[in-house]
């Protein structure tokens, strides 16, 4: 899709034509430009800043509370998030779905759940930095309109995709990070736990079991406050 199509999708929108709503990566998005999460998602599923756009089926926003304290960041959709248009459903999902079950966390109550890319990436490929940078400005206004106390970084796309870190996941996964008046931690992804499956002390999967309880702490601790 041409750039001047892009725009004309906005035409009848209630958005301000003077302030170029971006259809190219290299024309950032300005912060405050989606008054809901509504408008963004349109915007996303017409979206062609990045490669990605040209094979989805669906762009995948987000799913959960539009006010959840807790916002979980993955990385990208897979096929069945693509054919749904929802985060987390396949069977990454239903283990996350687990580990916060397991600390009493409700995925439609207490968590919003979204991704560093809204779009596919073929054959389930990690998304390449040109793509994280065309999507990341989404993802910016996702956190600004739903204004999560906590973020969780499910794993190291997520990691490096919203904080720019440079330190690994293994070696920081746990531990609270000051972002923007908000407290991240990164925590395994659940397709890493699914390919490792031990529960012995000091596994990955004991390791989460650590980290959502502390989340779970934290939860409470800003609930009380
Ligand atoms: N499904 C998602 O939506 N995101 C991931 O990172 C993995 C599976």
């Amino acid at each position: 899709m041409s750039s001047e199509n892009q725009l004309s999708l906005f035409d009848n929108s209630n958005f301000n034509q003077t302030e170029l709503i971006p259809t190219d990566a290299k024309i950032p998005i300005a912060q405050d430009t989606y008054p809901s999460m509504m408008e963004l998602a349109e915007h996303c599923n017409n979206c062609h800043r990045c490669q990605l756009g040209d094979n989805r089926q669906n762009a995948v926003v987000g799913r959960g509370n539009l006010q959840a304290s807790i916002m979980i960041i993955g990385e990208a959709p897979g096929q069945n998030e693509d054919e749904t248009g929802l985060p987390f459903v396949g069977r990454a999902g239903q283990l996350l779905e687990k580990i916060l079950a397991s600390v009493k966390l409700d995925s439609e109550k207490d968590v919003y759940i979204a991704n560093i890319n809204k779009c596919r990436p073929p054959e389930n490929r990690n998304p390449t930095a040109e793509e994280i940078k065309a999507c990341k400005p989404y993802l910016l206004e996702q956190i600004r309109l739903v204004n999560p106390k906590i973020i969780l970084l499910t794993g190291a796309t997520a990691l490096k995709g919203l904080l720019a870190e440079k330190r690994g996941i293994t070696k920081i996964r746990g531990q609270w990070i000051q972002w923007q008046e908000r407290l991240c931690m990164p925590i395994f992804h659940p397709s890493f736990l699914l390919r490792n499956p031990s529960r012995e002390v000091g596994s990955p999967k004991w390791l989460m079991w650590q980290d959502i309880q502390a989340v779970r702490s934290k939860f409470d601790e800003i609930q009380n406050n």
